[in-house]
C-alpha cells in the first residue's frame, strides 16, 4: 500500500495524525532536527498597524501612526518601551538637535521634567515613563513582554499575520500594515525579506557594550577633572583621560576610548567596553558576552575605587539588561543607503531627515584597534529616502531604525537615535495612510510635514 492510502485508511481509525507525525518526526530526526506539530492559534486582534519592537524608532512610529488616526499595535520583548533607550541605559542622545516632531516632543517633556542635565543626556528611568505616557496619550495599543516570531504573507506576498510567544502563549495578530522596528530585523526577515550582514570585506560585526549606571561622583569635581566639557560633551581628550584612569586602577579597558555621561549631579552613565565579534542573532553569543561585560564593567568600577581621590565613592547603580548591539540585519528595502550618499552629501525629494552625525565604525579587530575608525570615509550631511524604510521583497511593510536598508557604512552613521526616531515618525504616517486607504506605502505620496 502506498504511503498516502496508508495514511488515508488509517486516518478512518483516528491514527493518521500520530503516523504522520511520526514520520515528518523520523526523517527530521535523520537530518538532527525535532518537528514541531503544526496547531492552531488564536487570532488576539485585528487592528490597522502593527509595529514590532518599542525602542527609539517603533516608539515613535507607534505614536505617529496613532496620531495619524490609525488603530495601532505595538509589541515589545522588554519588560519597558524605549529599547536601548532605556532597556539598554544608553542615556546620550546623538544627531537629535536637527529633528523636529517626535524628537524635539521628547527632548522638551525630558527637560521640563528635569530628567536630564543636558540636552543630550538624559536619566533612562524617566525615559521610560515618559514614553509611558506618550504611547497612552496617543491612544497606541501596547503589549510588552511578547515577542514577534513568525510572519506570514498572503498569496499576493503582502505581510497579513504575525505569530508572538509571551506568558499568554503563542498568538496570531493582523493588520493591514506593519512597521519592523526590532532593531535586527527579525519582523522582515521572518516575512521573507533579504537583507545583508556585516562587514562587506570580512563579514565581521562592530563589538556590542554594555552600559552602566554610577554614582558616588560629582559633576563639578569630575569636569573640573577633565572628564567631560561644561555642557556635559565628551572628546576624545577626555576617553583618553577616563581610560589612564581606569588603566591606573589595574585594567586595560576592552573599548580604548571609554565614556563617562553626566546625567545628573551624583549620576552617570559609562560606556567602558566591547565584546568582539558578538553575533547579534545568537543568544548564546549574546549570553557569553553579557556575562563578561558585566564582570569587565564591574572590575573596572572596582579598580577606579581603589583608586581613591575622586573615585572612592563610586558605585554601579545598574547595569544595562540588554546588552548594546550596534548590528543587526540590514533589510533591503527600494533604496539602499550607501557610503556614496555620505560622501556626495545625497538629498531627496522623498527625504524623511537629514544626517548630520559622521562615519562611526567601532572597531571589529581588537587587535587592530579598540576604538572606532571612519573608513577614511569623511561624510557630509546627507537624507534618508522613505523608499529605504519600504520593504523590497514583500508588500506591507516598512521598517525603521537601524533595520532600514543600508550597507555598512551608511548604518554606522544614520543608526544612532535621532535619526531612528525621525525614520519610525515617516514610518508611522505613511504606514497609516496606506492602512486607512488599504494600499502599499509606495502608494502612499509622501510629504515630509517638516
Ligand atoms: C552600546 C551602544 C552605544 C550607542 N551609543 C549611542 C549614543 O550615544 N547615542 C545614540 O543616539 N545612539 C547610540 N547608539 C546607536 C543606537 O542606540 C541604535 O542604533 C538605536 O538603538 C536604534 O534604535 P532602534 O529603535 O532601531 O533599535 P533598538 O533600540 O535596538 O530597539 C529595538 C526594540 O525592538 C525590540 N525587539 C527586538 N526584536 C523583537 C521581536 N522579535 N519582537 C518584539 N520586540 C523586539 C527590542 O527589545 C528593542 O526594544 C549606540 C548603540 C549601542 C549598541
Amino acid at each position: 500500500m502506498d504511503r498516502r492510502k496508508l495514511i488515508k485508511s488509517l486516518a478512518l481509525t483516528g491514527t493518521a495524525p500520530l503516523l504522520s507525525f511520526n514520520t515528518f518526526q523520523a526523517k527530521a530526526k535523520d537530518e538532527g532536527m525535532f518537528a514541531e506539530p503544526a496547531k492552531e492559534i488564536r487570532i488576539a486582534e485585528e487592528t490597522d498597524v502593527i509595529v514590532c519592537g518599542g525602542g527609539p524608532a517603533g516608539i515613535a512610529a507607534a505614536i505617529s501612526s496613532a496620531r495619524s488616526g490609525a488603530k495601532t499595535r505595538l509589541i515589545e520583548f522588554n519588560g519597558c518601551l524605549g529599547g536601548i533607550w532605556t532597556a539598554g541605559l544608553l542615556s546620550n542622545l546623538i544627531d537629535h538637535e536637527n529633528k523636529p516632531g517626535i524628537m524635539r516632543e521628547i527632548v522638551d517633556r525630558l527637560v521640563a521634567s528635569d530628567a536630564q542635565m543636558t540636552a543630550k543626556n538624559y536619566d533612562a528611568e524617566a525615559m521610560k515613563v515618559l514614553l509611558d505616557k506618550m504611547c497612552k496619550e496617543a491612544g497606541v495599543d501596547v503589549r510588552l513582554h511578547t515577542r514577534v516570531v513568525a510572519a506570514y504573507t498572503d498569496r499576493y506576498n503582502r505581510l497579513e499575520t504575525i505569530i508572538t510567544e509571551s506568558q499568554t502563549g503563542r498568538e496570531a495578530w493582523k493588520a493591514k500594515a506593519f512597521i519592523d522596528a526590532s532593531g535586527n530585523g527579525d519582523l522582515a526577515a521572518q516575512a521573507g525579506c533579504s537583507f545583508d550582514f556585516g562587514h562587506p570585506d570580512s563579514g565581521k560585526y562592530q563589538p556590542s557594550s554594555m552600559m552602566a549606571i554610577l554614582t558616588g561622583l560629582d559633576y563639578d569635581v569630575m569636569y573640573e577633572n577633565r572628564l567631560f566639557r561644561r555642557e556635559g560633551i565628551v572628546g576624545r581628550e577626555h576617553k583618553i583621560k577616563l581610560r589612564d584612569e581606569i588603566r591606573k586602577g589595574g585594567i586595560d579597558p576592552s573599548y580604548g576610548l571609554p565614556t563617562l555621561f553626566p546625567i545628573r549631579k551624583d549620576l552617570f552613565a559609562m560606556m567602558a567596553n566591547h565584546e568582539y565579534n558578538t553575533h547579534p542573532l545568537d543568544a548564546q553569543q549574546l549570553t557569553d558576552a553579557t556575562m563578561q561585560s558585566r564582570i569587565e564593567v564591574n572590575d573596572i568600577i572596582d579598580g577606579l575605587r581603589s583608586n581613591g581621590g575622586i573615585w572612592k565613592d563610586i558605585r554601579i547603580v545598574a547595569t544595562s539588561e540588554h546588552i548594546g548591539m550596534r548590528e543587526g540585519r540590514r533589510i533591503k528595502g527600494q533604496y539602499t543607503i550607501t557610503k556614496e550618499d555620505l560622501i556626495k552629501g545625497s538629498t531627496f525629494k522623498d527625504a524623511v531627515c537629514r544626517v548630520d552625525f559622521g562615519v562611526d565604525v567601532h572597531s571589529i579587530d581588537p587587535n587592530v584597534s579598540k576604538g572606532i575608525t571612519n573608513e577614511g570615509v569623511r561624510a557630509k550631511p546627507y537624507d534618508i529616502p522613505v523608499r529605504s524604510l519600504i520593504a523590497k521583497d514583500v508588500g506591507g511593510l516598512m521598517m525603521a531604525g537601524r533595520c532600514i536598508s543600508g550597507d555598512f557604512l551608511a548604518h554606522s552613521s544614520y543608526r544612532v537615535t535621532g535619526n531612528a526616531v525621525a525614520m519610525g515618525e515617516a514610518a508611522g504616517m505613511v504606514s497609516a495612510s496606506a492602512a486607512m486607504k488599504n494600499t502599499l506605502p509606495q502608494e502612499v505620496s509622501w510629504k515630509n510635514p517638516y
